[in-house]
């Protein structure tokens, strides 16, 4: 059961552009993540969730972007650290995973270098050290041949393949916290299951809190223990996922529920 929170976000507002210009897409949202907990935010296109995830991660255009509120990671405040503190809080407390796992995978670097690179970068391994466990990784995402998938490059694998060893790669250096932002939407409809069920397979063996993003109340329903809905760069709605579910107070949240197929 879930116990303290190990991310807590309060009225976190985010604007880009400048002066006349600026554009307020998050508009003082709060919630918190506990250790060992599950939550899914959910919310159409344009609603602000990928901003609030990057924003997690610090990965936003540092020169557009303006943020106030608070990121408290781990009892680390986010917004207060400098650019290498977050560098190292990156690599070990929190990892991301997205939709296109191009955007984490490097195309001309074989799948088990940029594992077992990461390993002996921020978990100081040996080279074979770094393999050897690449390889456990492999074998941990159910990648089949694992020693056959380490020699190749990205562009040699399925995509469904490629999201293992992008999830290989967030979880390799044991995250407290890992952000799945829409990790399964560009999966046909197996694929999307299997993932699931391996991201919940995971979580339930290293119980790190996780937070999972997606436009599909029925993907969320499956995997959080509590859902946030956002609406236009708000939250309108919050709470454990049956009772969403089942009695949802929020206008929009009862369309959403409505408009399922
Ligand atoms: P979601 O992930 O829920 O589909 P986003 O978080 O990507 O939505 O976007 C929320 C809003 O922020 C959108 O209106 C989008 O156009 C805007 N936005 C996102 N990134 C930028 C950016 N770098 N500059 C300006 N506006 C942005
Ligand atoms: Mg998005």
């Amino acid at each position: 059961m879930p116990t303290q929170p190990l991310l807590d976000i309060t009225n976190l507002t985010i604007s880009f552009g400048k002066k006349k210009e600026k554009k307020e897409v998050i508009h003082q949202i709060s919630f918190s993540v506990s250790e060992n907990e599950i939550v899914g935010i959910v919310g159409e296109s344009g609603s602000g969730k990928s901003v609030t995830s990057m924003s997690i991660m610090g990965l936003l255009p540092k020169k557009i972007t303006s943020i106030t509120g608070e990121i408290i990671v781990n009892g680390k405040s986010l917004l207060a650290e400098n650019d290498r503190v977050l560098r190292k809080l990156r690599g070990n407390d929190i990892a991301m995973i997205f939709q296109e796992p191009m955007s984490a995978l490097n195309p001309s670097l074989r799948c088990g270098y940029q594992v077992s690179e990461i390993l002996q970068h921020h978990k100081k391994l040996s080279a074979s050290e770094a393999k050897k466990e690449t390889l456990a990784l492999f074998e941990k995402v159910k990648l089949p041949r694992p020693n056959e998938i380490f020699r190749r490059y990205p562009h040699q694998i399925s995509g469904g393949q490629m999201q293992r060893v992008m999830i290989a790669m967030a979880i390799a250096c044991k995250p407290k916290l890992l952000i799945a932002d829409e990790p399964t939407t560009a999966l046909d409809v197996t694929v999307q299951k299997e993932i699931l069920l391996l991201l919940k397979e995971i979580q339930k063996e290293t119980k790190m809190s996780m937070l999972f993003i997606s436009h599909d109340l029925g993907l969320v329903s499956e995997i959080a223990d509590r859902v946030i809905v956002m609406y236009q760069g708000s939250i309108v709605e919050e709470g454990t996922t049956p009772s969403v579910f089942k009695n949802p107070k929020a206008t929009y949240t009862k369309a959403l529920l409505a408009s399922r197929p």
